[in-house]
């Protein structure tokens, strides 16, 4: 699998629109054999934050940043699903409370970092700060230009201390949107999604466009690195993601810890017991 294609290479620059939103290719089949594919993903995730916690050395970060409708809820059901919710965590970032944006805009976001034998998923993060905030010059450009930097130096003070960070944009078209919010409007079921401040969003596309290009090709670095993924087809979004966190999850090369001593009087024990109680 060279899932290699979607990773922002540091210190280059990419262009959106080389991106196709549709693209499927290293999935060979469909929608159908993508969502056979995702049980045994779902398994193996499992499987692998199981030992993730158990192990309780390393920590897992995973940012998701998209556009409205782009399925950043959609992901975290559909990825995670089956994982045990007792070592995950799902931290959703807003907007800031008057206390939030009293400090510096860090600040509520260390504090949902994940712990030793964690794996925390942020829907939305740090980067609203440089997308959102920039789009409406929320402040002024001299502020917003200096945080990618700083980004990139928090980033690096995480995975110092153990953390391993997986950034991924889930890239969308204007026309998938669309159908998207057609949907949320005509579906009774999806109404309670839609936000009419989403459409005013949506007329500042390209300056969002804009915006995400500069966050991916100036925050994507050796040690947090980002990966655009082809997300008008959810099955493929999924199948995708599920795959680059596995493979992630497997070269931290994690153990079951060795018991502190051995076993095997403790083994004998139980057995006498077991036996008495017949
Ligand atoms: P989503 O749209 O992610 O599914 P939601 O609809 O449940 O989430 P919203 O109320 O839309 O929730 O919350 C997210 C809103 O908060 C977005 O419009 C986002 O841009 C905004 N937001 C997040 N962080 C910031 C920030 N730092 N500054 C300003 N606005 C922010
Ligand atoms: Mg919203």
């Amino acid at each position: 699998m060279d899932e290699e294609k979607y990773r922002v290479p540091p210190k280059t620059k990419i262009k959106l629109k080389d991106f196709d939103p549709n693209d499927t290719s290293l999935f060979d089949g469909g929608k159908k054999e993508a969502k056979a594919a995702m049980v045994e993903l779902n398994q193996k995730l499992s499987e692998l934050q199981e030992l993730l916690y158990a192990e309780g050395k390393h920590k897992l970060l995973i940012i998701l940043q998209a556009m409205d409708t782009g399925g950043k809820d959609g992901t975290i059901r559909s990825v995670f699903e089956g994982v045990n919710p007792q070592g995950v965590k799902v931290a959703a970032f807003k907007n800031p409370t008057p206390l939030e944006l009293s400090h510096d805009y860090l600040w509520r976001i260390h504090q949902h970092t994940p712990a030793r034998g964690e794996m925390v998923i942020f829907n939305r993060s740090q980067y609203e700060d440089v997308l959102v905030v920039r789009v409406h010059s929320l402040v002024p450009e001299e502020i917003w230009s200096k945080r990618y930097e700083h980004i990139n130096a928090f980033e690096r003070m995480l995975t110092d201390e153990g953390t391993t960070i997986l950034k991924f944009y889930l890239h969308i078209d204007l026309k998938e949107q669309a159908k998207r919010f057609f949907a949320r409007v005509e579906d009774p079921t999806k109404q309670w999604k839609f936000n009419p401040g989403d459409l005013t969003e949506r007329e500042r596309w390209n300056d969002y466009m804009q915006a995400y290009e500069d966050m991916l090709n100036r925050t994507s670095t050796a040690w947090a690195p980002w990966y655009v993924i082809p997300a008008n087809k959810k099955w493929y979004r999924n199948w995708l993601i599920a795959k680059i966190v596995i493979k992630t999850l497997k070269d931290l090369d994690m153990h079951y810890p060795q018991p502190a001593e051995d076993l095997e009087h403790y083994h004998k024990r139980l057995l006498e017991m077991t036996l008495s109680e017949e």
